[in-house]
Protein backbone atom coordinates (compact mmCIF):
# COMPACT_ATOMS: atom_id res chain seq x y z
CA UNK A 1 0.00 0.00 0.00
CA UNK A 2 1.10 3.86 -0.58
CA UNK A 3 1.05 6.53 1.36
CA UNK A 4 0.26 9.99 0.14
CA UNK A 5 3.71 10.41 -0.24
CA UNK A 6 4.07 7.40 -2.74
CA UNK A 7 5.89 5.55 0.17
CA UNK A 8 5.51 1.98 0.10
CA UNK A 9 4.43 0.72 3.39
CA UNK A 10 5.11 -3.03 4.05
CA UNK A 11 6.00 -3.44 7.58
CA UNK A 12 4.26 -3.55 11.34
CA UNK A 13 6.30 -3.56 14.31
CA UNK A 14 4.06 -4.63 17.01
CA UNK A 15 4.59 -3.72 20.00
CA UNK A 16 3.54 -7.02 22.60
CA UNK A 17 4.22 -4.84 26.10
CA UNK A 18 4.82 -2.42 27.58
CA UNK A 19 6.70 -4.12 30.31
CA UNK A 20 10.27 -5.02 30.71
CA UNK A 21 12.73 -6.81 32.93
CA UNK A 22 15.65 -4.26 32.57
CA UNK A 23 15.43 -0.75 33.51
CA UNK A 24 17.50 1.72 30.60
CA UNK A 25 17.82 4.79 31.74
CA UNK A 26 17.06 6.49 28.57
CA UNK A 27 14.20 4.29 27.71
CA UNK A 28 12.23 4.01 31.38
CA UNK A 29 11.93 5.82 34.44
CA UNK A 30 13.62 3.97 37.55
CA UNK A 31 10.68 4.02 39.37
CA UNK A 32 8.11 1.20 37.70
CA UNK A 33 6.25 3.54 35.53
CA UNK A 34 2.63 3.49 34.58
CA UNK A 35 2.13 0.41 33.01
CA UNK A 36 -1.11 -0.15 31.21
CA UNK A 37 -4.31 -2.81 32.48
CA UNK A 38 -3.44 -6.38 31.28
CA UNK A 39 -7.19 -5.73 30.28
CA UNK A 40 -6.02 -3.36 27.83
CA UNK A 41 -3.05 -5.01 26.02
CA UNK A 42 -4.27 -6.34 23.20
CA UNK A 43 -4.79 -10.26 22.33
CA UNK A 44 -2.89 -12.74 20.76
CA UNK A 45 -6.13 -13.10 18.98
CA UNK A 46 -6.73 -9.39 18.30
CA UNK A 47 -2.73 -9.22 16.94
CA UNK A 48 -3.05 -12.42 14.80
CA UNK A 49 -6.60 -10.53 13.59
CA UNK A 50 -4.07 -7.06 12.73
CA UNK A 51 -2.03 -8.95 10.70
CA UNK A 52 -4.48 -10.95 8.95
CA UNK A 53 -6.08 -7.65 8.01
CA UNK A 54 -3.10 -5.58 7.26
CA UNK A 55 -1.57 -8.61 4.85
CA UNK A 56 -3.77 -7.93 2.30
CA UNK A 57 -3.18 -4.82 2.33
CA UNK A 58 0.53 -5.13 1.61
CA UNK A 59 2.49 -5.90 4.69
CA UNK A 60 5.10 -8.37 4.25
CA UNK A 61 7.37 -8.01 7.43
CA UNK A 62 6.05 -8.30 11.06
CA UNK A 63 8.63 -7.00 14.31
CA UNK A 64 7.82 -7.94 17.75
CA UNK A 65 8.67 -5.36 19.66
CA UNK A 66 8.08 -3.50 23.20
CA UNK A 67 9.21 -3.12 26.02
CA UNK A 68 10.46 -6.51 26.26
CA UNK A 69 9.11 -9.02 24.16
CA UNK A 70 10.40 -11.80 25.95
CA UNK A 71 8.36 -11.06 29.34
CA UNK A 72 4.85 -11.33 27.55
CA UNK A 73 3.35 -14.96 28.39
CA UNK A 74 3.42 -17.67 25.73
CA UNK A 75 5.55 -15.05 23.26
CA UNK A 76 6.48 -18.68 21.42
CA UNK A 77 2.67 -18.80 20.51
CA UNK A 78 2.44 -15.16 19.55
CA UNK A 79 5.19 -16.06 16.40
CA UNK A 80 3.62 -19.12 15.54
CA UNK A 81 -0.12 -17.40 15.15
CA UNK A 82 2.25 -14.83 12.82
CA UNK A 83 3.58 -17.53 11.32
CA UNK A 84 0.89 -19.07 10.52
CA UNK A 85 -0.79 -15.73 8.58
CA UNK A 86 -0.75 -16.65 5.00
CA UNK A 87 1.40 -13.39 2.93
CA UNK A 88 3.76 -13.23 6.02
CA UNK A 89 7.16 -13.33 4.73
CA UNK A 90 9.39 -11.74 6.93
CA UNK A 91 8.83 -12.30 11.04
CA UNK A 92 11.41 -10.52 13.07
CA UNK A 93 11.96 -9.18 17.00
CA UNK A 94 14.12 -6.94 18.80
CA UNK A 95 14.54 -8.05 22.49
CA UNK A 96 17.43 -7.28 25.08
CA UNK A 97 18.30 -10.77 24.75
CA UNK A 98 18.45 -11.35 28.65
CA UNK A 99 16.02 -14.08 28.12
CA UNK A 100 17.08 -15.42 24.70
CA UNK A 101 19.52 -18.22 25.89
CA UNK A 102 16.33 -20.66 26.74
CA UNK A 103 13.59 -18.85 24.11
CA UNK A 104 15.78 -18.83 20.89
CA UNK A 105 15.49 -22.31 19.82
CA UNK A 106 11.64 -22.43 20.18
CA UNK A 107 11.61 -18.79 18.64
CA UNK A 108 13.12 -19.99 15.50
CA UNK A 109 10.64 -22.96 15.51
CA UNK A 110 7.90 -20.73 15.77
CA UNK A 111 8.80 -18.99 12.73
CA UNK A 112 11.12 -16.31 14.04
CA UNK A 113 12.96 -15.57 11.42
CA UNK A 114 16.08 -12.60 12.39
CA UNK A 115 16.43 -11.03 15.54
CA UNK A 116 18.02 -7.78 16.52
CA UNK A 117 19.88 -7.54 20.08
CA UNK A 118 20.11 -3.99 21.83
CA UNK A 119 24.18 -3.55 23.54
CA UNK A 120 25.12 -0.54 24.12
CA UNK A 121 28.62 -1.55 25.93
CA UNK A 122 30.93 -4.51 26.01
CA UNK A 123 31.39 -3.83 29.93
CA UNK A 124 29.69 -5.79 32.60
CA UNK A 125 29.73 -2.82 35.15
CA UNK A 126 28.61 -0.20 32.37
CA UNK A 127 25.95 -2.23 31.24
CA UNK A 128 24.90 -2.73 34.89
CA UNK A 129 24.81 1.24 35.16
CA UNK A 130 22.62 1.84 32.16
CA UNK A 131 20.18 -0.74 32.42
CA UNK A 132 19.63 -0.39 36.03
CA UNK A 133 21.03 -3.63 37.29
CA UNK A 134 20.97 -5.75 33.84
CA UNK A 135 23.46 -8.98 33.12
CA UNK A 136 25.58 -8.93 30.47
CA UNK A 137 26.29 -12.32 30.62
CA UNK A 138 23.22 -13.38 30.00
CA UNK A 139 23.15 -10.76 26.68
CA UNK A 140 26.50 -12.88 25.57
CA UNK A 141 24.27 -16.12 25.95
CA UNK A 142 21.55 -15.37 24.03
CA UNK A 143 23.70 -14.16 21.37
CA UNK A 144 25.46 -17.42 21.03
CA UNK A 145 22.28 -19.28 21.53
CA UNK A 146 20.22 -16.78 18.75
CA UNK A 147 23.40 -17.91 16.59
CA UNK A 148 23.33 -21.65 17.47
CA UNK A 149 19.57 -21.63 16.63
CA UNK A 150 20.13 -20.20 12.87
CA UNK A 151 18.45 -16.76 14.10
CA UNK A 152 20.01 -14.77 10.84
CA UNK A 153 20.77 -12.00 10.14
CA UNK A 154 21.39 -10.94 13.99
CA UNK A 155 21.57 -7.09 14.32
CA UNK A 156 22.96 -5.55 17.15
CA UNK A 157 21.38 -1.63 18.49
CA UNK A 158 24.05 0.16 20.29
CA UNK A 159 22.38 3.52 21.20
CA UNK A 160 25.58 6.00 21.60
CA UNK A 161 26.33 8.36 24.48
CA UNK A 162 27.25 11.90 22.52
CA UNK A 163 31.30 10.63 24.55
CA UNK A 164 31.29 7.30 24.31
CA UNK A 165 32.70 6.64 20.94
CA UNK A 166 35.04 4.08 22.65
CA UNK A 167 32.65 1.94 24.19
CA UNK A 168 30.75 1.47 20.62
CA UNK A 169 34.02 1.02 19.10
CA UNK A 170 34.26 -2.06 20.97
CA UNK A 171 30.75 -3.01 20.30
CA UNK A 172 31.37 -2.60 16.63
CA UNK A 173 34.49 -4.97 16.97
CA UNK A 174 32.93 -7.59 18.73
CA UNK A 175 30.03 -7.18 15.98
CA UNK A 176 33.04 -7.46 13.57
CA UNK A 177 34.34 -11.06 15.12
CA UNK A 178 31.25 -12.50 15.84
CA UNK A 179 29.47 -11.85 12.05
CA UNK A 180 27.10 -9.75 13.01
CA UNK A 181 26.03 -6.42 11.95
CA UNK A 182 26.14 -3.38 14.11
CA UNK A 183 23.66 -0.36 13.71
CA UNK A 184 24.21 2.86 16.00
CA UNK A 185 21.86 4.96 17.08
CA UNK A 186 22.19 8.36 18.61
CA UNK A 187 20.52 8.64 22.49
CA UNK A 188 17.10 10.21 21.48
CA UNK A 189 16.18 13.13 24.41
CA UNK A 190 12.54 12.10 25.75
CA UNK A 191 12.14 15.05 27.56
CA UNK A 192 12.24 16.91 23.79
CA UNK A 193 10.43 14.32 22.02
CA UNK A 194 12.61 14.81 18.84
CA UNK A 195 14.17 11.99 16.97
CA UNK A 196 17.62 10.59 15.94
CA UNK A 197 19.07 8.83 13.15
CA UNK A 198 20.05 5.85 13.18
CA UNK A 199 23.76 5.27 11.33
CA UNK A 200 23.34 1.81 9.03
CA UNK A 201 19.39 1.37 9.80
CA UNK A 202 16.81 2.75 7.74
CA UNK A 203 15.35 4.42 11.01
CA UNK A 204 15.97 8.40 10.45
CA UNK A 205 15.62 8.70 6.93
CA UNK A 206 11.78 9.34 6.69
CA UNK A 207 11.37 9.56 2.65
CA UNK A 208 12.40 5.84 3.33
CA UNK A 209 10.17 5.16 5.77
CA UNK A 210 7.75 2.23 5.18
CA UNK A 211 6.65 1.03 8.90
CA UNK A 212 3.80 1.31 10.53
CA UNK A 213 3.62 0.22 14.49
CA UNK A 214 1.18 -1.34 16.69
CA UNK A 215 1.27 -0.13 20.21
CA UNK A 216 0.68 -2.90 23.08
CA UNK A 217 -2.83 -1.68 23.54
CA UNK A 218 -3.81 -1.52 20.36
CA UNK A 219 -3.26 2.15 18.84
CA UNK A 220 -2.04 1.62 15.32
CA UNK A 221 0.30 4.68 14.76
CA UNK A 222 1.50 6.13 10.90
CA UNK A 223 5.22 7.80 12.99
CA UNK A 224 7.26 7.40 16.04
CA UNK A 225 8.00 10.66 16.27
CA UNK A 226 4.47 12.05 16.04
CA UNK A 227 0.95 12.31 18.89
CA UNK A 228 -1.09 10.57 15.57
CA UNK A 229 -2.52 7.36 16.71
CA UNK A 230 -5.62 5.42 15.71
CA UNK A 231 -7.12 2.94 17.73
CA UNK A 232 -7.77 -0.66 16.00
CA UNK A 233 -10.64 -1.23 19.07
CA UNK A 234 -12.38 2.05 18.53
CA UNK A 235 -12.18 2.41 14.95
CA UNK A 236 -11.81 -1.40 13.50
CA UNK A 237 -8.48 -2.66 12.13
CA UNK A 238 -9.31 -1.90 9.05
CA UNK A 239 -10.23 2.05 8.88
CA UNK A 240 -7.24 2.43 11.54
CA UNK A 241 -4.77 1.08 8.81
CA UNK A 242 -6.41 3.07 6.24
CA UNK A 243 -6.54 6.74 8.97
CA UNK A 244 -2.90 6.00 9.82
CA UNK A 245 -1.95 5.54 6.27
CA UNK A 246 -3.64 8.63 5.14
CA UNK A 247 -1.93 10.98 8.15
CA UNK A 248 1.40 9.93 8.06
CA UNK A 249 3.40 12.52 7.83
CA UNK A 250 6.14 13.17 5.21
CA UNK A 251 8.49 14.07 8.18
CA UNK A 252 8.83 12.60 12.03
CA UNK A 253 8.63 15.42 14.41
CA UNK A 254 7.88 15.34 17.94
CA UNK A 255 6.40 12.95 19.90
CA UNK A 256 5.24 14.33 23.41
CA UNK A 257 2.87 11.33 24.64
CA UNK A 258 4.64 8.47 24.60
CA UNK A 259 7.67 6.45 25.63
CA UNK A 260 9.87 3.99 23.68
CA UNK A 261 8.63 1.57 25.80
CA UNK A 262 5.17 1.28 25.03
CA UNK A 263 5.15 2.41 21.50
CA UNK A 264 8.09 0.21 20.71
CA UNK A 265 11.27 1.29 19.47
N1 LIG B 1 13.44 -4.28 24.94
C1 LIG B 1 13.85 -4.46 23.60
C2 LIG B 1 15.25 -3.92 23.38
O1 LIG B 1 15.76 -3.20 24.23
O2 LIG B 1 15.80 -4.24 22.34
C3 LIG B 1 12.90 -3.88 22.57
C4 LIG B 1 12.27 -2.56 22.84
S1 LIG B 1 13.39 -1.18 22.94
C5 LIG B 1 12.29 0.14 23.32
C6 LIG B 1 13.80 -0.97 21.21
C7 LIG B 1 15.01 -0.13 20.92
O3 LIG B 1 14.75 1.20 21.31
C8 LIG B 1 16.26 -0.57 21.64
O4 LIG B 1 17.26 -0.88 20.69
C9 LIG B 1 16.64 0.62 22.47
O5 LIG B 1 18.03 0.78 22.56
C10 LIG B 1 15.97 1.76 21.72
N2 LIG B 1 15.74 2.94 22.55
C11 LIG B 1 15.04 3.03 23.69
N3 LIG B 1 15.05 4.31 24.18
C12 LIG B 1 15.81 5.02 23.32
C13 LIG B 1 16.22 6.39 23.25
N4 LIG B 1 15.86 7.29 24.18
N5 LIG B 1 16.98 6.77 22.23
C14 LIG B 1 17.34 5.89 21.26
N6 LIG B 1 16.99 4.59 21.26
C15 LIG B 1 16.24 4.15 22.27
FE1 LIG C 1 13.67 -2.43 28.31
FE2 LIG C 1 14.46 -2.27 25.79
FE3 LIG C 1 13.63 -0.09 27.11
FE4 LIG C 1 15.92 -1.18 27.82
S1 LIG C 1 15.46 -0.27 25.81
S2 LIG C 1 14.28 -0.53 29.22
S3 LIG C 1 15.56 -3.31 27.46
S4 LIG C 1 12.40 -1.82 26.57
Amino acid sequence: MLDRYKREISYLRISVTDRCNLRCHYCMPEKDPALLKHSDILTFEEIQQVVSVAVPLGITKIRLTGGEPLVRKDIIKLVSMIADVEGVEDIAMTTNATMLEKFAVPLAKAGLHRINISLDTMDADNFRLITRGGDIHKVFRGIAAAKEAGLHPIKINCVVKGDDRQGAEKVREFGLREGLEVRFISEMDLQTGHFGIVEGGSGGDCRQCNRLRLTSNGKMKPCLFSDLEYDIRELGIEKAIEMALVNKPAKGTVNMMNAFHNIGG
